[in-house]
C-alpha cells in the first residue's frame, strides 16, 4: 500500500510543478444537505485535471536513462494530456494511446503539447495493447494512468490539501474509475483522520471498480459512452495496487445515471459558476441525487474541466429548468 510518507515525498517532488488548488464552501449544497459542503477546485489544476499530480510525480521519479527513452501511456484523455505536459517540460518524448471513445477536444490538446498520438480500437484495453506493443518494440517507459505507486502517491497529495483546508472533514466524495485518485486520497485522509469516510462515485454505465469490488477480484466490464468519459475503462485484470487499496479504504461506492451526471454539470455551472466535465461533476451529482448519507462536513473534488464546450452548452441548455 501507498503510505502517508510516500505521499508527503510526492508532494515535495512535485512542488512548483503543480498548483495547490483552492477549497471553497458551496452555499447552495450546504443549504441542501444541512452540513458544510466544500469543493476542492482541482479542475483548475494546470492541464485541467488532477492527473498532472500523478504524472509529474512519476516523471520526477524516473532515472536519467529512463527519461532518455521517453514515456508511453494509455489514457481517456486527461492522463495523456498531463503526461504530455510533464514530459514536454523535461524535454522528453511522450506517446499517448487512446481509443476512439476519447473526445476530440482532449485528443487535440494532447497533440498541441507535441506528443505522438495513437488512436486504436474502441476501449482502454485496446489502447493498452498498443502501449504494451510500444514498450516491447521501442523501449518506451510505461506510465499507467492509475495502477502505479508514483501515480497514486501523486494523486494522494490532494488528500493532504483537503485535510489541511478542512480539518473537520467527515466525508470525502471522490471520483472512482481506475482508482488512482480514490486510493491516493483515501490513503492520505485516512492516515490523518481514521474516522473520515471516503465514498467513491462512478457512473452506472461501465463502473469497472464497483463491479470488481462486488465480485471480490478485478473483472472486465463493457466500456460504454458516458458523459463522464474520464471515468471509462477497466481496472486491468492484472491490477496490482488500486483494487486492493479501494477494497480496504473506501467506505462505499455510489453509481449515477447519465441524467444525474448532467444535473451535476448544470448545478456546477449555474450555482457554483464553474465549468466542469462529467467526471468532475459526479460528487455534486451524488449529493443532488441524495445518494450519499451526510452526517458531518463534506469535501468533494471537482476533478477536471476538459469538456467539449459545445457539449457543455448543450447540457446546460437541456438542464435549464432542472438545475436546482
Ligand atoms: C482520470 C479521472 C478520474 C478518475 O481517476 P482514477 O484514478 O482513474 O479513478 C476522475 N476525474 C477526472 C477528470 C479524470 O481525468
Amino acid at each position: 500500500m501507498i503510505s502517508l510518507s510516500d505521499i508527503r515525498a510526492a508532494r515535495a517532488r512535485i512542488a512548483g510543478k503543480i498548483v495547490p488548488t483552492q477549497v471553497i464552501r458551496s452555499a447552495t449544497l450546504t443549504e441542501r444537505v444541512g452540513w458544510p459542503v466544500h469543493l476542492k477546485l482541482e479542475h483548475r489544476q494546470t492541464t485541467g485535471s488532477f492527473k498532472l499530480r500523478g504524472a509529474s510525480n512519476a516523471i520526477a521519479s524516473l532515472s536519467g536513462e529512463e527519461k532518455a527513452r521517453g514515456v508511453v501511456a494509455a489514457s481517456t484523455g486527461n492522463h495523456g494530456r498531463a503526461l504530455a505536459y510533464a514530459a514536454k517540460l523535461e524535454g522528453m518524448r511522450a506517446v499517448i494511446c487512446m481509443s476512439r471513445l476519447v473526445p476530440a477536444n482532449k485528443v487535440e490538446e494532447i497533440r498541441r503539447l507535441g506528443a505522438d498520438i495513437r488512436i486504436v480500437g474502441s476501449s482502454q484495453d485496446d489502447a493498452q495493447a498498443e502501449v504494451d506493443r510500444l514498450v516491447a518494440l521501442e523501449g518506451l517507459v510505461m506510465v499507467p494512468p492509475f495502477d502505479h505507486p508514483a501515480v497514486i502517491a501523486g494523486q494522494g497529495t490532494l488528500g493532504l490539501e483537503i485535510v489541511e483546508a478542512v480539518p473537520e472533514v467527515a466525508t470525502v466524495l471522490v471520483q472512482l474509475s481506475g482508482g488512482g485518485l480514490a486510493s491516493g486520497i483515501a490513503a492520505a485522509v485516512k492516515s490523518m483522520k481514521p474516522a473520515a469516510r471516503i465514498i467513491g462515485v462512478s457512473m452506472e454505465r461501465g463502473a469497472a471498480m464497483k463491479a470488481s469490488l462486488d465480485t471480490g477480484r478485478p473483472v472486465q466490464v463493457e466500456e460504454m459512452p458516458t458523459l463522464a468519459d474520464s471515468l471509462g475503462g477497466g481496472i486491468g485484470l492484472d491490477n496490482r495496487w488500486t483494487f486492493a487499496m479501494c477494497r480496504d479504504l473506501l467506505n462505499d461506492v455510489v453509481l449515477l445515471s447519465e441524467d444525474e451526471i448532467a444535473a451535476g454539470i448544470a448545478h456546477a455551472y449555474r450555482h457554483e459558476r464553474e465549468i466542469v466535465e462529467g467526471a468532475g461533476a459526479v460528487g455534486i451529482a451524488a449529493l443532488l441525487a441524495g445518494k450519499v448519507k451526510v452526517d458531518g462536513p463534506v469535501v468533494l473534488v471537482l476533478s477536471g474541466r476538459n469538456i467539449d464546450m459545445d457539449r457543455h452548452l448543450d447540457v446546460i441548455c437541456e438542464n435549464r429548468e432542472r438545475a436546482t
